[in-house]
C-alpha cells in the first residue's frame, strides 16, 4: 500500500461539495472526485462539476446512475414537478431524492477500493437540516460501518461540513482561499443558475442568508 494519503470526494459542483473538494486537497496528498449522472434536471450540474474539478487539478469520474429517476418521484429528477418553496411541516421537501446519499457513497466506496483509497469525503450536514434523513451524522456513521463490513475494507467517511451552517461554510471556503471561486462558479440553485443563482428558490435563500451574514461578520 502506498504511504500517500488519498481521498475520494463525492462532488456535485455545488457550494458544499466544492468547499469539501478544496478542504480535501488541503488534508490529503492525492484527491480524486466522483460525480453522478442520476437524471438531475439541470444537466449543467455535471459540466460545472467537470470545470471546477479541472480548475482544482483533481481527476473526476462521472458515473451514470439513471435508475434513480425511474424509481422515485421528486422535483430534482421530474421536470413536471415544481420545487416547493416553503418547507412542509411533517415531511421532507419534494427535492429529497430518497436514498441518494447512501447510493452515492456506496458507489463511491466501491470505486475507492478499486483505487486503494480509504478516505471518502462528502459535503452532507445536519446544521441547516432540511429534512433529508441521509444527511445526518448518525446515518453516516452507520453507513461507514456497513461499508467496512460489506467490503472488508477500512473506510473513513469524512464530513467536514456536518455541524457547519451556511455562514460557517462560507467562512471555510474563505479560509481555504476559494471564496470567490465558490461564490461565482458553483451551482446550488434549483433553477440552474450559476453563482448567486435565482435568489428565490429554497437553496438560493439558504445560500444567500449564509453569505450575507458571513460578509457582515467579516466586515
Ligand atoms: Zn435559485
Amino acid at each position: 500500500m502506498s504511504d500517500k494519503s488519498k481521498a475520494l470526494v463525492v462532488f456535485s459542483g455545488g457550494q458544499d461539495s466544492t468547499t469539501c473538494l478544496f478542504w480535501a486537497k488541503q488534508q490529503f496528498d492525492e484527491v480524486e472526485a466522483i460525480s453522478f449522472d442520476y437524471g438531475q434536471r439541470h444537466r449543467l450540474e455535471l459540466e460545472i462539476a467537470a470545470k471546477i474539478a479541472q480548475k482544482a487539478s483533481v481527476p473526476l469520474r462521472i458515473l451514470k446512475l439513471d435508475m434513480l429517476g425511474q424509481i422515485t418521484n421528486n422535483a430534482l429528477t421530474n421536470p413536471d414537478l415544481d420545487v416547493e418553496t416553503d418547507k412542509p411541516d411533517n415531511r421532507p421537501p419534494n427535492t429529497l431524492v430518497e436514498g441518494r446519499n447512501m447510493l452515492f457513497l456506496t458507489y463511491a466506496a466501491i470505486y475507492a477500493k478499486s483505487k486503494e483509497i480509504h478516505n471518502l469525503v462528502t459535503g452532507v450536514g445536519q446544521a441547516d437540516y432540511s429534512g433529508y434523513p441521509d444527511c445526518r451524522d448518525e446515518f453516516i456513521r452507520s453507513l461507514n460501518q456497513t461499508l467496512n463490513l460489506s467490503m472488508d475494507y477500512p473506510y473513513e467517511i469524512h464530513t467536514p461540513l456536518m455541524w457547519k451552517n451556511k455562514e460557517e461554510i462560507w467562512q471555510l471556503s474563505d479560509e481555504l482561499g476559494v471564496f470567490d471561486l465558490v461564490r461565482t462558479q458553483t451551482l446550488t440553485c434549483y433553477n440552474g443558475i450559476v453563482g448567486d443563482g435565482c435568489g428565490h428558490c429554497p437553496s438560493c435563500k439558504l445560500r444567500k442568508n449564509g453569505l450575507n451574514s458571513y460578509i457582515a461578520k467579516r466586515g
